[in-house]
């Protein structure tokens, strides 16, 4: 992994490098620059239905094609943006592109949910309500293909404030979902009182899922829990096929990760569903678990 980064010295996209040696506010200049130049650019991973293997949906996920740096991973710059007051204009960027994607898949006959990520931030701006209602009646999507994807630790900071928010957001139509659950500490009355209709159960208790039982058994209960409040699962960062496994087996409704797919541009994702044979028109929302 490329982890000394200086200047023009790294090329390829690494998850996994540190911000240790990039100077932040010269990353935040050229963050403002970049998205005045159109230098990001959405890949896209699969969500697939556990139990069938077919597509359930895609995250879109932002990078950065930095013309020295190479393509650079979000969790560098998007720090960068919530400190630097950036998130907004890219959280809007990635709204408005995901949306013209989205109804570019629906012509092409695709129908195909798109979650976004949200930063805690944009929750705080009181126009974020309208700029999303906005961007969606631009675009011609349906609301129902979108899903908000925002983590278990943003809403438990939040909570009171984006309560209403979420209300709303639900009220238009749109999907929301528990990102990196686990890792936070909400309350079974947190996931009562918000509106969402996802959980997203973070790779870190996917990993061990198919060696350790303790592992599953904690994926298990969380399933176990989920379905209780009729709220659909996802597994993330699902790296083998033993994991599909033993999540298929727990009852896990959707399973996302490299073994599957792994996050890429829009014209790889649309060979990859050519080699899965998702037919147009066939990829499927998943019902929800019965209650
Ligand atoms: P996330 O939303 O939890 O996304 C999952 C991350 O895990 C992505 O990293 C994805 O590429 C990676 N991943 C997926 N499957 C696997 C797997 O099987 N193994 C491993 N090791 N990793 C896997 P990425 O794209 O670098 O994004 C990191 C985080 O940056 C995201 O975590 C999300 O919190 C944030 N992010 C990404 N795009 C946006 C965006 O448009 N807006 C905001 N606010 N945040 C974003
Ligand atoms: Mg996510
Ligand atoms: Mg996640
Ligand atoms: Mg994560």
């Amino acid at each position: 992994a490329a982890k000394a980064v200086g200047g023009s010295s790294f090329r390829r996209y690494d998850p996994g490098m540190g911000s240790g040696s990039l100077d932040p506010l010269l990353l935040g200049q050229e963050l403002r620059l970049a998205l005045a130049r159109g230098e990001l650019l959405l890949h896209y991973q699969p969500k697939v239905c556990a139990r069938t293997g077919r597509l359930h949906g895609v995250e879109a996920l932002v990078r950065w094609q930095h013309p020295e740096r190479g393509l650079v991973s979000p969790g560098l710059f998007v720090p960068v943006a919530e400190r630097f007051g950036l998130i907004g204009a890219l959280g809007h960027w990635v709204l408005e592109e995901a949306c013209r994607q989205a109804v570019a898949w629906r012509e092409a006959g695709i129908a195909c949910r798109v979650a976004v990520n949200v930063s805690p931030q944009q929750f705080r701006n009181p126009a974020m309500l309208s700029e999303v209602a906005e961007v969606i009646a631009r675009s011609g999507m349906d609301p129902a293909d979108l899903v908000c994807e925002i983590t278990e630790t943003a809403l438990v900071e939040s909570i009171g404030s984006t309560q209403r928010l979420l209300d709303a957001l639900r009220a238009m139509g749109i999907g929301l979902s528990i990102d990196d659950f686990g890792t936070g500490y909400s309350s079974l009355a947190h996931l009562r009182a918000i509106p969402v209709q996802q959980l997203k159960i973070d790779k870190s208790f996917v990993d061990d899922i198919a060696t350790s039982t303790d592992a599953r058994a904690l994926v298990e209960g969380i399933i176990q829990l989920a379905h209780a409040l009729r709220l659909e699962v996802v597994a993330e960062g699902v790296e083998t096929e033993a994991q599909w496994r033993t999540l298929q087996r727990a009852g896990c409704d959707v399973v996302q990760g490299y073994h599957i797919g792994r996050p890429m541009p829009a014209d790889e994702l649309r060979r990859w569903m050519a080699q899965r044979r998702v037919a147009p028109g066939a990829a499927v929302t998943a019902a929800l678990p019965a209650a």
